[in-house]
């Protein structure tokens, strides 16, 4: 009887554990991708990415000679059941994740399943180090970075899987839906075409990022890792958002280039062992992707009013403060910001304009290309204060000395504000092409002044933090 491999964030061929136990069964393997209510959900830039994705993935199982099954329903149980009822599959493998949505709907459909008699069987391949594995001496999990590094980084990390040799086809295939016909890129209210040229879709574009960020860049990557106006950094959390790479493949990749002597490689391999810190905290603390991962900031004052006009000006990339509008806008043009973009435009509106990291975490999840649940979740509490191993409130970047220290040149300010240029960058103008003209904003408007300048909203952010109740 058939296996169905039931593809999620998990879209490649190689070094997949689920996919390669499927192929080694000696028994045949229905390719599956099922649309349900949680990747209908996604914001518009992630569910467009995803749309890619999973065309990218198909295109290359039909290469080896097989399919991918697509199928959409509310609930994913409901799909699974109807394909197992048409094609006699006994089994379900699929790749495990750990967002508490996807994690509460697996665990349902895992049970259900195996009380009516099929085997359903999660594999790993997301992550290099389960969260449940790493434990402090204590017994408990890890709050704070340095020693969750320190814990894993002699950690024996498996090599990569090849790609498996043969993908038995069943005697017959299953209906599967049009992708197009699902839409996956209509939530996507601007130009998606303006995006489109800064994506690398797919298993073996993955593979050649990694390859070229090994060639050229991880040399200089601690160096240059933290100049927005460089292309200092690997790009590849798009592909690692969506399972394109694995980070096993990516630490391998890193290691070779540490022997190597390559100065930036350890460096790189940290920053991998940060995505896995994200979701061992998400594993361990569910609520870090919704509220304050410390409570009694829920008695901060927060603004969570999203229509206020400064919530909108900073997400227009019109604050008047040129590292956080060069940030805003690179995303909205390119689906993806500099970290340190990240780190600016989220204290600027967590501090200097007290709004709730929320609002903007939800932001990031309508426009980044490369959303990742457990990633972009820390990364907003780190930035607000209000989570684990977070900056402490009262350090407040100054967003006018970071563009001085990180974008000394102008060189990233000048890629992404038009405003004031004679002869204006081209991806400065892209902004314009991708933003709905009832923003009001054009190339030829002078540059605004500060919404709220660096030195004041220092002071506000202060005070509220020294007037809090807690
Ligand atoms: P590189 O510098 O080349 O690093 C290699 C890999 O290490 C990355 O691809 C990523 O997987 C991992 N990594 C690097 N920095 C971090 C970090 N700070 N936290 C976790 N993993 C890291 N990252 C996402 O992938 N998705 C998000 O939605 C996301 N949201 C963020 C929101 C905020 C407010 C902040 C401050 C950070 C966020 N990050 C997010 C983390 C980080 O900014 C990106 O991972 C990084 O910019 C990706 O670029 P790169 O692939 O070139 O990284």
């Amino acid at each position: 009887s058939p296996i169905l491999m039931w593809f999620r964030r998990d879209l490649r061929l190689s070094d997949h554990p689920a996919f390669s136990a499927a192929c080694e069964a000696g028994r045949p393997v229905i390719p599956v991708f099922v649309h349900d209510k949680l990747s209908d959900g996604l914001g518009a830039a992630p569910k467009w990415r995803l749309g890619l994705g999973v065309g990218a993935l198909a295109d290359s199982l039909a290469e080896k000679g097989s399919r991918l099954i697509l199928r959409r329903g509310e609930d994913a149980l409901d799909v699974l059941r109807k394909l197992i009822g048409e094609t006699g599959a006994q089994s379900v493998y699929w790749t495990r994740l750990y967002d508490p949505d996807t994690v509460e709907r697996d665990k349902r459909i895992k049970s259900a399943l195996q009380d009516e008699g099929i085997e359903a069987k999660s594999f790993g391949g997301h992550l290099m180090f389960e969260p449940w594995t790493v434990e402090t001496k204590t017994g408990g999990f890890y709050k704070v970075y340095t020693p969750f590094w320190n814990a894993v980084k002699g950690n024996e990390v498996d090599a990569p899987l090849k790609t498996p040799s043969k993908i038995a086809a069943p005697d017959s295939w299953p209906d599967s839906d049009d992708l197009d016909g699902w839409e996956m890129g209509k939530a996507m209210n601007r130009g998606a075409e303006v995006v489109r040229p800064f994506v690398q879709l797919g298993e073996s574009a993955a593979q050649s990022r990694l390859g070229s960020f090994m060639a050229h860049g991880v040399a200089g990557y601690k160096e240059n890792r933290d100049i927005p106006g460089m292309e200092g950094t690997s790009n590849l959390s798009e592909n690692l958002s969506l399972g394109e790479i694995t980070p096993f493949q990516c630490w391998h990749a890193g290691q070779r280039a540490r022997e190597e002597g390559k100065a930036g490689a350890e460096t790189f391999l940290k920053e991998l062992v940060w995505r896995e810190f994200a979701y061992h905290l998400m594993h361990h603390t569910p609520r870090i992707v919704s509220g304050n991962w410390r409570e009694e900031w829920d008695a901060f004052p927060w603004n969570e009013d999203a229509r206020k006009s400064e919530v909108w000006d900073w997400k227009k990339g019109r604050t008047g403060i040129r590292f956080v509008d060069a940030a805003m806008r690179e995303m909205y043009v390119t689906g993806r910001m500099h970290n340190r973009g990240r780190m600016i435009v989220a204290s600027y509106l967590t501090k200097h304009l007290l709004t709730h990291w929320r609002i903007g975490k939800e932001w990031f999840e309508d426009c980044l290309i490369d959303w990742d649940p457990a990633s972009n979740a820390m990364g907003w509490q780190w930035s607000a204060g209000s989570g684990p191993d977070a900056t402490p409130y009262f350090r407040v970047f100054n967003p006018e000395t970071q563009l001085d220290k990180f974008d000394k040149n102008r060189d990233y300010a000048a890629r992404w504000i038009a405003e004031g240029h004679r002869k204006p960058h081209k991806d400065a103008l892209k902004y314009f092409d991708a933003i709905p003209r009832h923003w009001g904003m054009s190339p030829d408007d002078p540059y605004p002044k500060p919404i709220v300048s660096a030195d004041k909203g220092r002071s506000r952010a202060l005070e509220a933090y020294e007037n809090r109740d807690f």
